[in-house]
């Protein structure tokens, strides 16, 4: 052989055992490749063992999902793993961890050349869906906050409870709150000298939202509900206290780590305790009825199907802020180019189950949306609460002020989608950042926004005006007469509450931001008992409701902190009231 020839021979050789090497995995060779995504709460890491070609195992190096969406990890590396496919469903409720999770796996099967398209199915055979019969005193319909404090309470006026939950795990909206309960008169009330009451409470709601007739009964119960979180379930409140917009006083709890994940935490480990049975992956399609009382439910899961049988059922399936078309029927400006900072469950299924059985609903155009979303997927921005502890100014494009921070979350939101932009750009100093301790509770979100450019850490409020195109000179002038204010003690431009803090200290801190819609006030009509109601007063026997699923507590416009207080008092009610009508 001449020189070049042998010398194009080896590298023909070399590059066939390489190409060979890079079917990875291949005639019973095991490898194992990294891989890394971006989920909810931050980056996924994976470990992606192939053997014969074939998807043997995926192991979780790393990730930051809230519980609940961390166990959609578990079941797509299961399928992964069964049908030897990247999935192309993600698991409902936990889009952005699914997402999160598919890249990580196309990122490590890409590092042994390997593209999803190149994998050889499994055909997996499917064995037909076994139907589960089972009975209970009092079953829930959605294992949220109101659903899970129902089933508590229920258990323990000594009734037997069952819980059916459409998505893989419970928590809801609740789930993924920043859980801040209003509860008038509490403890932190009482160290720092705040005058509160049910009373003043009452009178906040009605200026918000209007008159309604259950407002007494909220908040009346608030403060019982916040200490029976407390000392029965064991949820941690903090030492702080949040002053959310449009309420008089400041009064709102918080809980550990500023999130859902503590109340619902303690809530499921409550549940257990108690030996309450929960199914999830079970949607609930029907109520059973006997005559004109309600005696079960029906429900639908991916492998199995419930009939359950009762003496009273309590719908606590959450709202509609995620169903596009009921919500675009009940208010049509409510349209898909809005996004929302929902769970996906929030699909008004409770809703549309008691109307089915002649249920009357209220308010149901009321939809409200929350004023500091993520541009990019509508999430809610829980940086944004430097804005509760009266710490941020917010600004346009012009670089002025035009709403006041603290008012409430509709006229915020309006404000902001009358600007030029549509954005809103709000600011604050390192000093606000420590005191409300973001980057403790929310680092994942920090990094998130840093990464997608929304958010801007800079030495100089000049390089927060660059970073967003924002009206410099104006922008400046802005910061110094509210600087200026702050030492009068008054904003005589907006009036904002509160105490007045300066913007001075840096790194200054800035995003931008959009209202995305958030709560659904309206929905099924209930008396002061959670029992569900017919459009002449009259009560559908054994069927209660409590939770975003009811209207007329909120009427037009829920204040920040409401809803928590709402779900765990009517929640608490229901519960209650459900296991006594099952003696
Ligand atoms: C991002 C965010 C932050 C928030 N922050 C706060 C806050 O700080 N303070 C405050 O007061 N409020 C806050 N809210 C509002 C508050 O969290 C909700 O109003 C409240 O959690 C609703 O509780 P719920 O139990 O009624 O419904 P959810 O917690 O949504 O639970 C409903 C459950 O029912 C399930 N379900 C639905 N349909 C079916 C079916 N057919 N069968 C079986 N199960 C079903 C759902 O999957 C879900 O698990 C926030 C909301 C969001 C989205």
């Amino acid at each position: 052989m001449k020189k070049k020839a042998k010398w194009l021979f080896l590298l023909l050789a070399a590059a066939l055992l390489f190409s060979a090497c890079g079917q990875k995995g291949a005639e019973g060779e095991t490898v194992t490749y990294q891989g890394v995504g971006n989920g909810r709460g931050g980056e996924i890491k994976l470990e992606v063992t192939l053997e014969g070609g074939k998807i043997k195992a995926i192991k979780t190096l790393e990730q930051h999902e809230t519980p609940g969406h961390d166990k959609s990890l578990e079941t797509l590396a299961e399928y992964a793993v069964e049908h030897n496919q990247v999935p192309v469903d993600g698991v409902a409720g936990a889009s952005l961890s699914s997402k999160g999770f598919v890249e990580a796996l196309t990122d490590a099967l890409a590092k042994g050349n390997i593209k999803p398209e190149d994998l050889q199915a499994v055909d997996v055979k499917k064995a037909a869906k076994e139907t589960i019969e089972d009975t209970a005193d009092v079953i829930i319909v959605g294992a949220g906050g109101a659903g899970l404090s129902a089933a508590i309470r229920a258990t323990e006026a000594g009734a037997d409870v069952i819980v059916m939950e459409k998505l893989p795990f419970v928590g809801g909206n609740t789930l993924i709150s920043g859980a801040e309960y209003a509860a008038p008169g509490n403890w932190i009330q009482k160290k720092e000298g705040i005058e509160d009451s049910p009373e003043i409470f009452v009178n906040d709601l009605t200026v918000a939202g209007g008159k309604q007739e259950l407002i007494t009964t909220l908040a009346d119960n608030a403060l019982d509900g916040a200490i029976w979180l407390r000392d029965d379930v064991g949820v941690v409140w903090e030492d702080e206290l949040m002053f959310f917009g449009g309420h008089s006083v400041k009064r709102s709890l918080i809980p550990l780590g500023a999130s859902g994940k503590e109340i619902i935490t303690k809530l499921k480990a409550k549940a257990k305790e108690l030996g309450i049975t929960v199914y999830t992956d079970a949607r609930v399609t029907k109520l059973l009825t006997e005559g004109n009382a309600v005696v079960g439910v029906e429900a639908q899961g991916s492998e199995k199907n419930y009939v359950v049988k009762g003496k009273a059922v309590v719908l606590t399936t959450g709202g509609f802020g995620s169903n596009i078309e009921m919500r675009k029927k009940a208010n049509p400006e409510i349209d898909e180019k809005i996004l929302s900072t929902n769970s996906s469950g929030s699909t008004g299924d409770g809703i549309i189950l008691a109307q089915e059985l002649g249920a009357d609903v209220v308010d149901m155009k009321e939809i409200q949306l929350y004023p500091i979303c993520d541009p990019l997927s509508g999430a809610l921005l829980y940086v944004d609460d430097t804005r509760l502890y009266q710490r941020t100014i917010m600004v346009n494009k012009e670089g002025k002020r035009f709403v006041e921070e603290l008012g409430t979350r509709y006229e915020i939101s309006m404000a902001m989608k009358a600007q030029s932009d549509g954005y809103g750009y709000e600011l604050w100093d390192q000093a606000a950042a420590d005191f409300s301790k973001i980057k403790e509770n929310h680092p994942a979100e920090i990094d998130y926004l840093l990464e997608n450019n929304l958010l801007v850490i800079a030495d100089t409020l000049e390089e927060c005006a660059d970073h967003f195109g924002i009206d410099k000179d104006v922008f400046l002038k802005t910061v110094e007469t509210w600087n200026g204010y702050v030492d009068k003690g008054v904003d005589p431009d907006f009036n904002k509450r509160g105490t007045l803090h300066k913007v001075e200290t840096g790194p200054f801190w800035m995003i931008k931001a959009v209202p995305a819609v958030h709560h659904t006030m309206g929905g099924i009509v209930i008396n002061p008992k959670a029992q569900v109601l017919r459009a002449d007063g009259s009560v559908i026997k054994g069927l209660f409701a409590a939770g975003e699923v009811t209207g007329g507590v909120h009427g037009n416009n829920r204040l920040g902190s409401a809803a928590i207080a709402d779900i765990t008092v009517f929640g608490i009610i229901a519960g209650e009231n459900a296991a006594a009508m099952a003696k």
